[in-house]
Protein backbone atom coordinates (compact mmCIF):
# COMPACT_ATOMS: atom_id res chain seq x y z
CA UNK A 1 0.00 0.00 0.00
CA UNK A 2 1.45 3.44 -1.01
CA UNK A 3 3.10 5.26 2.44
CA UNK A 4 0.14 8.09 1.79
CA UNK A 5 -2.13 5.74 1.52
CA UNK A 6 -1.52 4.11 4.96
CA UNK A 7 -1.92 7.08 6.69
CA UNK A 8 -4.87 8.11 5.27
CA UNK A 9 -6.26 4.59 6.51
CA UNK A 10 -4.53 4.99 10.03
CA UNK A 11 -6.68 8.75 10.52
CA UNK A 12 -9.80 8.21 8.39
CA UNK A 13 -9.87 4.43 8.38
CA UNK A 14 -13.98 4.55 7.46
CA UNK A 15 -13.07 6.18 4.14
CA UNK A 16 -11.38 3.29 3.12
CA UNK A 17 -14.81 1.56 2.62
CA UNK A 18 -17.19 4.45 1.60
CA UNK A 19 -16.62 3.44 -1.98
CA UNK A 20 -14.12 6.74 -3.15
CA UNK A 21 -12.50 5.21 -5.72
CA UNK A 22 -8.72 5.32 -4.90
CA UNK A 23 -6.28 5.17 -7.89
CA UNK A 24 -3.77 2.82 -6.15
CA UNK A 25 -0.57 1.56 -7.82
CA UNK A 26 0.78 -1.89 -6.46
CA UNK A 27 4.57 -1.21 -5.84
CA UNK A 28 6.97 -3.61 -5.03
CA UNK A 29 7.00 -4.11 -1.23
CA UNK A 30 9.52 -6.01 0.29
CA UNK A 31 7.13 -8.23 2.16
CA UNK A 32 6.20 -10.30 -1.29
CA UNK A 33 9.24 -11.80 -2.66
CA UNK A 34 7.79 -12.97 -5.42
CA UNK A 35 9.42 -13.01 -9.02
CA UNK A 36 7.07 -14.75 -11.21
CA UNK A 37 7.01 -12.73 -14.57
CA UNK A 38 3.39 -13.04 -14.46
CA UNK A 39 3.22 -9.97 -11.36
CA UNK A 40 4.44 -7.69 -14.49
CA UNK A 41 2.28 -9.12 -17.17
CA UNK A 42 -0.65 -8.27 -14.64
CA UNK A 43 0.36 -4.74 -14.80
CA UNK A 44 0.19 -4.52 -18.61
CA UNK A 45 -3.28 -5.35 -19.64
CA UNK A 46 -2.48 -4.98 -23.46
CA UNK A 47 0.37 -7.45 -23.47
CA UNK A 48 1.11 -9.27 -26.56
CA UNK A 49 2.50 -12.62 -26.57
CA UNK A 50 5.87 -11.89 -27.77
CA UNK A 51 6.61 -9.48 -25.45
CA UNK A 52 5.30 -11.68 -22.39
CA UNK A 53 8.46 -13.68 -24.17
CA UNK A 54 10.62 -11.28 -24.16
CA UNK A 55 9.95 -10.35 -20.58
CA UNK A 56 10.38 -13.74 -19.05
CA UNK A 57 13.87 -14.56 -21.16
CA UNK A 58 14.93 -11.67 -19.58
CA UNK A 59 13.96 -12.35 -15.95
CA UNK A 60 15.60 -15.60 -16.74
CA UNK A 61 18.91 -14.62 -18.09
CA UNK A 62 19.32 -11.90 -14.81
CA UNK A 63 18.19 -14.74 -12.55
CA UNK A 64 20.80 -16.73 -13.64
CA UNK A 65 23.19 -14.16 -14.44
CA UNK A 66 22.52 -13.20 -10.91
CA UNK A 67 23.04 -16.65 -9.08
CA UNK A 68 24.30 -16.69 -5.81
CA UNK A 69 24.64 -13.07 -5.21
CA UNK A 70 23.08 -11.39 -2.33
CA UNK A 71 22.00 -8.40 -1.50
CA UNK A 72 22.84 -6.74 2.12
CA UNK A 73 19.04 -7.57 3.32
CA UNK A 74 19.93 -11.38 2.42
CA UNK A 75 17.41 -11.75 0.05
CA UNK A 76 18.74 -13.09 -3.21
CA UNK A 77 20.13 -10.03 -5.34
CA UNK A 78 17.83 -10.98 -8.67
CA UNK A 79 14.62 -9.59 -6.05
CA UNK A 80 16.15 -5.90 -6.48
CA UNK A 81 16.28 -6.22 -10.13
CA UNK A 82 12.84 -7.34 -10.62
CA UNK A 83 11.37 -4.88 -8.16
CA UNK A 84 12.87 -2.55 -10.70
CA UNK A 85 10.74 -4.51 -13.50
CA UNK A 86 7.64 -3.94 -11.17
CA UNK A 87 8.67 -0.75 -10.91
CA UNK A 88 8.74 0.07 -14.64
CA UNK A 89 5.92 -1.74 -15.35
CA UNK A 90 3.71 0.19 -12.80
CA UNK A 91 4.72 3.28 -15.14
CA UNK A 92 3.67 1.01 -18.11
CA UNK A 93 6.81 1.24 -19.90
CA UNK A 94 7.47 -0.64 -23.01
CA UNK A 95 8.62 -4.02 -23.00
CA UNK A 96 11.86 -3.15 -23.91
CA UNK A 97 12.40 -1.31 -21.20
CA UNK A 98 11.13 -3.63 -18.72
CA UNK A 99 13.64 -6.11 -20.06
CA UNK A 100 16.44 -4.20 -19.62
CA UNK A 101 15.38 -2.85 -16.44
CA UNK A 102 15.74 -6.69 -15.24
CA UNK A 103 18.59 -7.20 -16.69
CA UNK A 104 19.85 -3.37 -15.91
CA UNK A 105 22.58 -4.68 -12.97
CA UNK A 106 23.87 -7.82 -14.96
CA UNK A 107 26.50 -5.83 -17.49
CA UNK A 108 28.10 -4.04 -14.06
CA UNK A 109 27.83 -7.24 -11.55
CA UNK A 110 28.09 -10.41 -13.33
CA UNK A 111 30.32 -11.97 -15.62
CA UNK A 112 28.14 -11.72 -18.48
CA UNK A 113 29.55 -9.84 -21.57
CA UNK A 114 27.38 -7.01 -24.00
CA UNK A 115 27.95 -9.72 -26.57
CA UNK A 116 26.32 -11.94 -25.02
CA UNK A 117 23.43 -10.34 -24.04
CA UNK A 118 23.18 -8.78 -27.46
CA UNK A 119 23.25 -12.30 -29.00
CA UNK A 120 20.19 -12.83 -26.85
CA UNK A 121 18.52 -9.18 -26.53
CA UNK A 122 19.86 -7.07 -29.73
CA UNK A 123 21.54 -3.88 -29.53
CA UNK A 124 18.73 -1.70 -28.36
CA UNK A 125 18.59 -3.84 -25.39
CA UNK A 126 22.08 -3.96 -24.38
CA UNK A 127 22.16 0.12 -25.21
CA UNK A 128 19.91 0.61 -22.55
CA UNK A 129 21.31 -1.53 -20.38
CA UNK A 130 24.97 -0.19 -20.85
CA UNK A 131 23.62 3.33 -20.39
CA UNK A 132 22.36 2.32 -17.01
CA UNK A 133 25.91 0.66 -16.02
CA UNK A 134 27.33 4.26 -17.20
CA UNK A 135 25.15 6.41 -15.34
CA UNK A 136 25.99 4.00 -12.13
CA UNK A 137 29.26 5.20 -12.34
CA UNK A 138 28.68 8.39 -11.47
CA UNK A 139 29.98 9.40 -7.91
CA UNK A 140 28.02 11.92 -6.01
CA UNK A 141 30.13 14.46 -3.90
CA UNK A 142 27.44 17.05 -2.63
CA UNK A 143 29.07 20.22 -3.49
CA UNK A 144 26.57 22.40 -5.45
CA UNK A 145 28.79 23.13 -8.50
CA UNK A 146 28.73 18.98 -8.82
CA UNK A 147 25.59 18.40 -7.91
CA UNK A 148 24.26 20.58 -11.57
CA UNK A 149 26.85 19.13 -12.81
CA UNK A 150 25.83 15.78 -12.39
CA UNK A 151 21.85 16.95 -13.25
CA UNK A 152 22.74 17.87 -16.36
CA UNK A 153 24.88 15.02 -16.94
CA UNK A 154 22.12 12.68 -16.42
CA UNK A 155 20.89 14.71 -19.18
CA UNK A 156 23.28 14.75 -21.60
CA UNK A 157 24.45 10.79 -21.24
CA UNK A 158 20.99 9.48 -21.92
CA UNK A 159 20.80 9.39 -25.38
CA UNK A 160 17.42 7.25 -24.80
CA UNK A 161 15.51 9.08 -21.99
CA UNK A 162 14.69 5.36 -21.55
CA UNK A 163 17.40 4.68 -19.90
CA UNK A 164 16.86 7.32 -16.94
CA UNK A 165 13.40 5.99 -16.51
CA UNK A 166 15.18 2.88 -15.82
CA UNK A 167 17.77 4.53 -13.52
CA UNK A 168 14.86 6.29 -11.53
CA UNK A 169 12.75 2.89 -11.06
CA UNK A 170 16.14 1.26 -9.33
CA UNK A 171 16.89 3.98 -7.44
CA UNK A 172 13.05 3.57 -5.94
CA UNK A 173 14.33 0.51 -4.48
CA UNK A 174 17.45 0.57 -3.62
CA UNK A 175 15.97 3.85 -1.68
CA UNK A 176 12.98 1.75 -0.19
CA UNK A 177 15.19 -1.11 1.05
CA UNK A 178 17.83 1.34 2.57
CA UNK A 179 17.47 0.23 5.77
CA UNK A 180 19.86 -2.75 4.92
CA UNK A 181 22.85 -0.64 3.81
CA UNK A 182 25.78 0.52 6.22
CA UNK A 183 24.47 3.20 8.47
CA UNK A 184 27.34 5.54 7.04
CA UNK A 185 26.17 5.06 3.83
CA UNK A 186 22.26 5.70 3.92
CA UNK A 187 22.99 9.69 4.66
CA UNK A 188 24.81 10.64 1.14
CA UNK A 189 22.72 7.71 -0.76
CA UNK A 190 19.21 9.67 0.51
CA UNK A 191 20.39 13.08 -0.17
CA UNK A 192 21.58 12.01 -3.54
CA UNK A 193 18.22 10.72 -4.27
CA UNK A 194 16.40 13.83 -2.81
CA UNK A 195 18.99 16.23 -5.36
CA UNK A 196 19.42 14.23 -8.07
CA UNK A 197 17.09 11.45 -8.37
CA UNK A 198 13.86 13.09 -7.17
CA UNK A 199 14.68 16.37 -9.04
CA UNK A 200 15.05 14.79 -11.91
CA UNK A 201 11.31 13.10 -11.83
CA UNK A 202 9.84 16.18 -10.74
CA UNK A 203 10.99 18.03 -13.90
CA UNK A 204 10.15 15.08 -15.68
CA UNK A 205 6.76 15.29 -14.56
CA UNK A 206 6.96 12.00 -13.03
CA UNK A 207 4.74 13.26 -10.20
CA UNK A 208 3.97 10.06 -8.34
CA UNK A 209 7.92 8.34 -8.59
CA UNK A 210 9.37 11.72 -7.50
CA UNK A 211 6.64 12.23 -4.19
CA UNK A 212 7.79 7.97 -3.38
CA UNK A 213 11.67 8.91 -3.72
CA UNK A 214 11.35 11.73 -1.48
CA UNK A 215 9.17 9.81 1.03
CA UNK A 216 12.06 6.83 1.38
CA UNK A 217 14.92 9.41 1.62
CA UNK A 218 13.08 11.91 4.03
CA UNK A 219 13.40 10.38 7.17
CA UNK A 220 17.26 9.06 6.50
CA UNK A 221 18.24 13.16 5.67
CA UNK A 222 16.51 14.90 7.83
CA UNK A 223 15.75 12.52 10.82
CA UNK A 224 14.17 15.62 13.42
CA UNK A 225 12.45 17.28 10.50
CA UNK A 226 10.59 14.19 9.34
CA UNK A 227 9.64 13.43 13.08
CA UNK A 228 8.29 17.05 13.50
CA UNK A 229 6.24 16.66 9.99
CA UNK A 230 4.30 13.32 10.77
CA UNK A 231 3.89 14.69 14.54
CA UNK A 232 2.64 17.67 12.97
CA UNK A 233 0.66 15.42 10.42
CA UNK A 234 -1.21 13.85 13.49
CA UNK A 235 -1.71 16.85 14.92
CA UNK A 236 -4.53 17.78 12.41
CA UNK A 237 -7.49 16.95 11.11
CA UNK A 238 -8.46 19.06 8.16
CA UNK A 239 -12.03 17.66 7.95
CA UNK A 240 -13.65 14.88 9.46
CA UNK A 241 -14.48 12.18 7.12
CA UNK A 242 -17.82 12.07 7.32
CA UNK A 243 -18.10 15.63 5.78
CA UNK A 244 -15.48 14.94 3.39
CA UNK A 245 -18.21 12.04 2.49
CA UNK A 246 -20.96 14.31 2.42
CA UNK A 247 -18.76 17.21 -0.58
CA UNK A 248 -18.52 13.58 -2.19
CA UNK A 249 -22.18 13.31 -2.21
CA UNK A 250 -23.01 16.56 -3.12
CA UNK A 251 -21.19 16.78 -5.77
CA UNK A 252 -21.70 13.98 -7.17
CA UNK A 253 -25.30 14.68 -7.04
CA UNK A 254 -24.69 18.26 -8.34
CA UNK A 255 -22.03 17.79 -11.39
CA UNK A 256 -24.75 15.56 -12.63
CA UNK A 257 -27.50 18.02 -12.73
CA UNK A 258 -24.98 20.34 -14.69
CA UNK A 259 -24.43 18.01 -17.19
CA UNK A 260 -21.03 16.73 -16.04
CA UNK A 261 -20.07 13.71 -15.75
CA UNK A 262 -17.38 12.40 -12.86
CA UNK A 263 -15.32 10.31 -14.71
CA UNK A 264 -13.37 9.43 -11.18
CA UNK A 265 -13.39 11.22 -7.94
CA UNK A 266 -10.65 10.65 -5.02
CA UNK A 267 -8.49 12.06 -2.96
CA UNK A 268 -5.00 12.47 -2.10
CA UNK A 269 -2.99 13.07 1.28
CA UNK A 270 0.03 15.20 0.37
CA UNK A 271 3.05 13.26 1.03
CA UNK A 272 4.86 13.95 3.79
CA UNK A 273 8.44 15.88 1.81
CA UNK A 274 6.03 18.10 -0.02
CA UNK A 275 4.04 18.61 3.22
CA UNK A 276 7.29 19.41 4.63
CA UNK A 277 8.45 21.95 2.20
CA UNK A 278 5.57 23.53 2.69
CA UNK A 279 5.60 23.77 6.59
CA UNK A 280 9.05 25.30 6.19
CA UNK A 281 7.27 28.59 4.07
CA UNK A 282 4.74 28.84 6.83
CA UNK A 283 7.32 28.81 9.87
CA UNK A 284 5.79 25.02 10.78
CA UNK A 285 1.98 26.63 11.45
CA UNK A 286 0.48 23.31 10.10
CA UNK A 287 -3.08 25.41 10.26
CA UNK A 288 -1.84 27.27 6.98
CA UNK A 289 -1.46 24.18 4.93
CA UNK A 290 -4.78 23.74 2.87
CA UNK A 291 -3.75 21.27 0.94
CA UNK A 292 -3.03 18.53 3.01
CA UNK A 293 -5.99 16.96 1.91
CA UNK A 294 -7.39 17.13 -1.42
CA UNK A 295 -10.56 15.66 -3.67
CA UNK A 296 -9.53 15.15 -7.10
CA UNK A 297 -12.34 14.87 -9.75
CA UNK A 298 -11.28 13.60 -12.82
CA UNK A 299 -13.82 14.56 -16.16
CA UNK A 300 -13.81 14.04 -19.62
CA UNK A 301 -12.71 17.56 -21.18
CA UNK A 302 -11.15 20.70 -20.72
CA UNK A 303 -14.75 22.41 -21.08
CA UNK A 304 -15.89 20.24 -18.01
CA UNK A 305 -13.12 21.18 -16.02
CA UNK A 306 -14.50 24.77 -15.84
CA UNK A 307 -18.03 23.99 -15.78
CA UNK A 308 -16.99 21.41 -12.77
CA UNK A 309 -15.22 24.76 -10.93
CA UNK A 310 -18.37 27.00 -11.56
CA UNK A 311 -21.05 24.45 -10.31
CA UNK A 312 -18.25 23.65 -7.16
CA UNK A 313 -17.91 27.81 -6.65
CA UNK A 314 -21.87 28.03 -6.68
CA UNK A 315 -22.36 25.46 -4.28
CA UNK A 316 -19.49 26.30 -1.40
CA UNK A 317 -17.46 29.65 -1.04
CA UNK A 318 -14.34 29.46 -2.43
CA UNK A 319 -11.21 30.21 -0.01
CA UNK A 320 -10.00 34.01 -1.62
CA UNK A 321 -6.67 33.71 -3.73
CA UNK A 322 -6.69 29.84 -3.19
CA UNK A 323 -7.55 29.42 -6.49
CA UNK A 324 -5.01 28.30 -9.33
CA UNK A 325 -5.91 27.76 -13.54
CA UNK A 326 -2.99 25.59 -14.36
CA UNK A 327 -4.85 24.13 -17.37
CA UNK A 328 -4.42 28.04 -18.93
CA UNK A 329 -0.73 28.50 -16.75
CA UNK A 330 0.95 25.17 -16.56
CA UNK A 331 3.08 24.56 -14.08
CA UNK A 332 6.96 24.29 -15.52
CA UNK A 333 7.22 20.67 -15.55
CA UNK A 334 3.87 20.59 -17.69
CA UNK A 335 1.64 19.87 -14.95
CA UNK A 336 -2.03 20.77 -15.28
CA UNK A 337 -5.13 21.22 -13.18
CA UNK A 338 -7.56 23.73 -12.13
CA UNK A 339 -6.99 23.97 -7.92
CA UNK A 340 -9.78 25.95 -5.97
CA UNK A 341 -9.93 25.56 -1.65
CA UNK A 342 -13.71 25.57 -0.73
CA UNK A 343 -14.90 26.28 2.78
CA UNK A 344 -16.43 22.74 2.88
CA UNK A 345 -19.60 24.34 5.58
CA UNK A 346 -18.26 22.87 9.13
CA UNK A 347 -15.65 24.97 9.45
CA UNK A 348 -13.12 23.14 7.55
CA UNK A 349 -11.28 24.00 4.49
CA UNK A 350 -10.69 21.31 1.49
CA UNK A 351 -8.71 21.50 -1.60
CA UNK A 352 -10.33 20.51 -4.68
CA UNK A 353 -8.27 19.46 -8.07
CA UNK A 354 -10.17 19.31 -11.29
CA UNK A 355 -8.50 17.86 -14.39
CA UNK A 356 -8.99 15.20 -17.27
CA UNK A 357 -7.79 11.63 -17.55
CA UNK A 358 -5.14 12.63 -19.92
CA UNK A 359 -4.17 15.86 -17.24
CA UNK A 360 -3.87 13.13 -14.58
CA UNK A 361 -1.97 10.35 -16.04
CA UNK A 362 0.37 13.37 -17.24
CA UNK A 363 0.71 14.65 -13.50
CA UNK A 364 1.75 10.74 -12.14
CA UNK A 365 3.45 9.58 -14.70
CA UNK A 366 5.09 12.50 -16.55
CA UNK A 367 7.12 11.47 -19.40
CA UNK A 368 6.91 7.68 -18.61
CA UNK A 369 3.18 8.28 -19.85
CA UNK A 370 4.66 9.00 -23.54
CA UNK A 371 6.99 6.21 -23.14
CA UNK A 372 4.57 4.15 -22.16
CA UNK A 373 3.56 0.25 -23.53
CA UNK A 374 0.76 1.65 -25.46
CA UNK A 375 1.50 4.37 -26.66
CA UNK A 376 5.10 2.63 -28.51
CA UNK A 377 3.25 0.11 -29.27
CA UNK A 378 1.36 1.98 -31.85
CA UNK A 379 2.98 1.51 -35.36
CA UNK A 380 6.46 2.01 -35.49
CA UNK A 381 6.04 5.26 -34.27
CA UNK A 382 8.79 4.02 -31.61
CA UNK A 383 12.01 6.19 -32.46
CA UNK A 384 9.71 9.44 -33.45
CA UNK A 385 7.80 9.34 -30.02
CA UNK A 386 11.57 9.05 -28.15
CA UNK A 387 12.53 12.16 -30.08
CA UNK A 388 9.38 13.69 -29.69
CA UNK A 389 9.38 13.63 -25.97
CA UNK A 390 13.22 13.55 -26.23
CA UNK A 391 15.87 16.06 -24.31
CA UNK A 392 15.84 19.08 -25.80
CA UNK A 393 12.48 20.52 -24.39
CA UNK A 394 13.17 18.74 -21.00
CA UNK A 395 16.62 20.23 -21.14
CA UNK A 396 14.93 23.69 -21.07
CA UNK A 397 12.01 23.32 -18.86
CA UNK A 398 14.81 21.94 -16.56
CA UNK A 399 17.34 24.46 -16.66
CA UNK A 400 13.59 27.03 -16.32
CA UNK A 401 12.81 25.44 -13.14
CA UNK A 402 11.80 27.15 -9.97
CA UNK A 403 15.55 27.29 -8.83
CA UNK A 404 16.96 28.59 -11.73
CA UNK A 405 14.02 30.71 -13.26
CA UNK A 406 16.49 34.31 -12.59
CA UNK A 407 19.39 32.78 -14.36
CA UNK A 408 17.73 31.03 -17.44
CA UNK A 409 18.33 33.06 -19.74
CA UNK A 410 22.15 33.38 -18.87
CA UNK A 411 21.99 29.58 -18.19
CA UNK A 412 20.35 29.14 -21.27
CA UNK A 413 22.91 31.03 -23.57
CA UNK A 414 26.02 29.46 -22.09
CA UNK A 415 25.14 25.90 -21.07
CA UNK A 416 23.04 25.05 -24.01
CA UNK A 417 23.79 26.80 -26.96
CA UNK A 418 27.52 26.43 -26.46
CA UNK A 419 27.57 22.51 -25.92
CA UNK A 420 28.99 20.60 -23.03
CA UNK A 421 30.79 17.85 -22.83
CA UNK A 422 30.70 15.84 -20.16
CA UNK A 423 34.08 13.98 -19.16
CA UNK A 424 35.35 11.68 -16.18
CA UNK A 425 38.10 11.08 -13.93
CA UNK A 426 39.84 7.72 -13.45
CA UNK A 427 37.61 7.72 -10.17
CA UNK A 428 34.48 8.63 -12.12
CA UNK A 429 33.91 12.12 -11.01
CA UNK A 430 32.19 14.14 -13.84
CA UNK A 431 33.27 17.30 -14.54
CA UNK A 432 31.52 19.31 -17.73
CA UNK A 433 33.38 21.41 -19.74
CA UNK A 434 32.91 23.91 -22.55
CA UNK A 435 32.76 21.96 -25.92
CA UNK A 436 36.22 22.07 -27.82
CA UNK A 437 37.91 21.67 -24.35
CA UNK A 438 41.24 20.16 -24.35
CA UNK A 439 43.42 18.30 -21.20
CA UNK A 440 44.69 21.10 -20.34
CA UNK A 441 41.18 22.40 -19.59
CA UNK A 442 40.10 19.32 -17.97
CA UNK A 443 43.37 19.65 -15.16
CA UNK A 444 42.24 23.04 -14.53
CA UNK A 445 38.96 22.76 -13.52
CA UNK A 446 40.12 19.62 -11.15
CA UNK A 447 42.45 22.00 -9.53
CA UNK A 448 44.76 25.15 -10.57
CA UNK A 449 47.42 23.41 -9.16
CA UNK A 450 46.64 19.54 -10.97
CA UNK A 451 46.77 22.72 -14.15
CA UNK A 452 49.75 24.09 -13.42
CA UNK A 453 51.86 21.01 -13.08
CA UNK A 454 50.37 19.06 -15.99
CA UNK A 455 52.77 16.98 -17.47
CA UNK A 456 50.56 14.63 -19.96
CA UNK A 457 47.48 13.06 -20.35
CA UNK A 458 45.49 10.15 -20.93
CA UNK A 459 42.73 9.80 -22.64
CA UNK A 460 40.75 6.10 -22.45
CA UNK A 461 43.86 4.84 -21.28
CA UNK A 462 46.16 6.09 -24.56
CA UNK A 463 48.52 8.89 -24.39
CA UNK A 464 47.41 12.07 -26.13
CA UNK A 465 49.13 15.41 -26.72
CA UNK A 466 47.83 18.14 -24.47
CA UNK A 467 45.88 19.86 -27.14
CA UNK A 468 43.35 16.59 -27.96
CA UNK A 469 39.82 17.83 -27.98
CA UNK A 470 38.09 16.14 -25.37
CA UNK A 471 34.76 13.89 -26.32
CA UNK A 472 31.67 12.93 -24.22
CA UNK A 473 32.09 10.16 -21.87
CA UNK A 474 36.35 10.29 -22.16
CA UNK A 475 38.02 9.36 -18.77
CA UNK A 476 41.08 11.72 -18.91
CA UNK A 477 43.94 11.13 -16.62
CA UNK A 478 46.95 13.80 -16.19
CA UNK A 479 50.33 12.94 -15.71
CA UNK A 480 51.38 15.34 -12.74
CA UNK A 481 55.26 16.87 -12.62
CA UNK A 482 56.97 18.29 -9.53
CA UNK A 483 58.71 20.68 -12.27
CA UNK A 484 56.31 20.61 -15.32
CA UNK A 485 54.66 24.15 -15.51
CA UNK A 486 52.81 26.47 -17.87
CA UNK A 487 53.84 27.10 -21.18
CA UNK A 488 52.91 30.15 -23.24
CA UNK A 489 51.14 28.24 -26.25
CA UNK A 490 48.85 26.40 -23.50
CA UNK A 491 46.35 29.33 -24.04
CA UNK A 492 45.86 28.78 -27.84
CA UNK A 493 45.43 24.98 -26.79
CA UNK A 494 42.94 26.03 -23.78
CA UNK A 495 39.34 27.16 -24.14
CA UNK A 496 38.11 28.10 -20.74
CA UNK A 497 38.44 31.14 -19.25
CA UNK A 498 39.24 29.34 -16.63
CA UNK A 499 42.19 27.76 -17.72
CA UNK A 500 43.78 30.67 -19.70
CA UNK A 501 43.17 32.72 -16.68
CA UNK A 502 45.61 30.48 -14.29
CA UNK A 503 47.93 30.24 -17.22
CA UNK A 504 48.59 34.01 -17.97
CA UNK A 505 48.94 34.50 -13.90
CA UNK A 506 51.86 31.92 -13.91
CA UNK A 507 53.48 33.12 -16.78
CA UNK A 508 53.15 36.84 -15.16
CA UNK A 509 54.24 35.85 -12.03
CA UNK A 510 57.41 33.75 -13.34
CA UNK A 511 58.23 36.40 -15.91
CA UNK A 512 61.03 36.75 -18.04
CA UNK A 513 62.99 33.60 -17.46
CA UNK A 514 60.23 31.39 -17.85
CA UNK A 515 58.98 33.00 -20.55
CA UNK A 516 62.55 32.13 -22.72
CA UNK A 517 62.05 28.74 -21.69
CA UNK A 518 58.42 28.53 -22.41
CA UNK A 519 58.77 30.01 -26.05
CA UNK A 520 61.77 27.36 -27.12
MN1 LIG B 1 20.39 -1.76 -9.40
Amino acid sequence: MPDTARYWAFFFPSLLFFGIVKSMTPYMTNDIPDTNPNRIFALLPDITEHDKDLITRACHFAEKAHEGQLRNSGEPYYNHVFATGINLATLRMDAETIAAGIMHDVLEDTKVTAEEMDKEFGGTIVCLVQGVTKLGKLKYSGTERHVESLRKFFVAMADDIRVVVIKLCDRLHNIQTLQYVPKEKQRRIALETLEIHARLANRLGMGRLKAQLEDAAFPYVYPEEYKKTIELFESVRPISDGQLEKVVHTLEEELVIFDVEIRQIDYRVKHLYSLWQKLKRYKMDVSKVHDIVALRIIVPNVGDCYQALGVIHGLYRPVPSRFKDYIAVPKPNGYKSLHTTIFSGDGSTLEIQIRTKEMHIEAEYGIASHLSYKELGKSGSKEEVIKKTGWTKELLEWQKGEEHHQDFMKNLKSDFFENRVFVFTPKGDVIDLPEGSTPIDFSYAVHSDVGDHTAGAKVNGKLVPLDTVLQNKDIVEIDIKENSSPRRKWLDMSKTTMAKRHIRAYIKEHGGALDKFLTR
